[in-house]
């Protein structure tokens, strides 16, 4: 799962950070509005936590612009302007829901998994599948052959990509973008060990192998032809 952060108070955007890395989501942070309505526009995240006083851009004008794009990504803001008339606002202009500051981590991160599980019924799935692999993305949960298996966070967040995503090649390049954080340097091999991990996780006890290496390219999960 991908998230975007649009706050300007640092303590409190990499608090928020380091908690839902913790939980095994893929963070962006942008410290004022205009940077965080570019990112959500990209459209490549599963949810938008949105602060409302911000430099460049106050958060209302970014949530009108985000849905004025046609952008359906949920929306959590969250706010020290608790008003009944903020929140009311807020939610009239399509933000999904509504938190005050202060917060606590765990509520902002079931009100987030809530979200997701709401919008699960569409496209993205919380259960993904290939062959006898199963990811319950939501419960945070993969299973081969009926068979629990623990994963690392990045090894879960590169198998949900590439069960997103299966049957398509995928670049190391592409890889590190959507796992790592936008700043990551995707020169190292990263990529590469969390696939030799993933693979002898997944892989080595079951049969048919799902992950394969295309030469030169990246890799692909897949059911191989015989
Ligand atoms: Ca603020």
């Amino acid at each position: 799962m991908r998230l975007l952060i649009v706050e300007d108070e640092r303590r409190v955007s990499q608090f928020l950070k380091k908690g839902f890395q913790a939980e095994a989501f893929s963070v962006d942070v942008a410290n004022d509005g205009q940077a965080g309505l570019e990112l959500a526009c990209s459209g490549d995240y599963d949810a938008v936590i949105l602060d409302i006083m911000l430099p460049r851009k106050d958060g209302i004008q970014v949530l009108q612009e985000i849905r004025q794009a046609k952008i359906a990504t949920p929306i959590l803001i969250l706010s020290a302007k608790a008003d009944v008339e903020d929140r009311v606002q807020g939610l009239n202009l399509g933000a999904d829901d509504y938190l005050s500051k202060p917060f606590a981590f765990s509520e902002v991160l079931a009100r987030i998994r809530s979200l997701l599980r709401r919008q699960s019924d569409d496209d993205r799935s919380p259960l993904l599948t290939l062959a006898d692999l199963q990811m319950d993305v939501i419960r945070r949960k993969v299973l081969r052959g009926g068979k629990e298996i623990e994963l690392t966070n990045k090894e879960f967040q590169l198998l949900e990509y590439l069960l997103r995503n299966k049957g398509r090649v995928l670049s190391r390049v592409i890889m590190s973008e959507h796992i790592w954080d936008m700043n990551f340097d995707s020169e190292t091999n990263i990529v590469d060990v969390v696939i030799n991990r993933l693979r002898r996780k997944i892989d080595d006890s079951f049969a048919p192998p799902l992950i394969h290496t295309v030469r030169g390219v990246g890799y692909v999960l897949k059911v191989a032809e015989e």
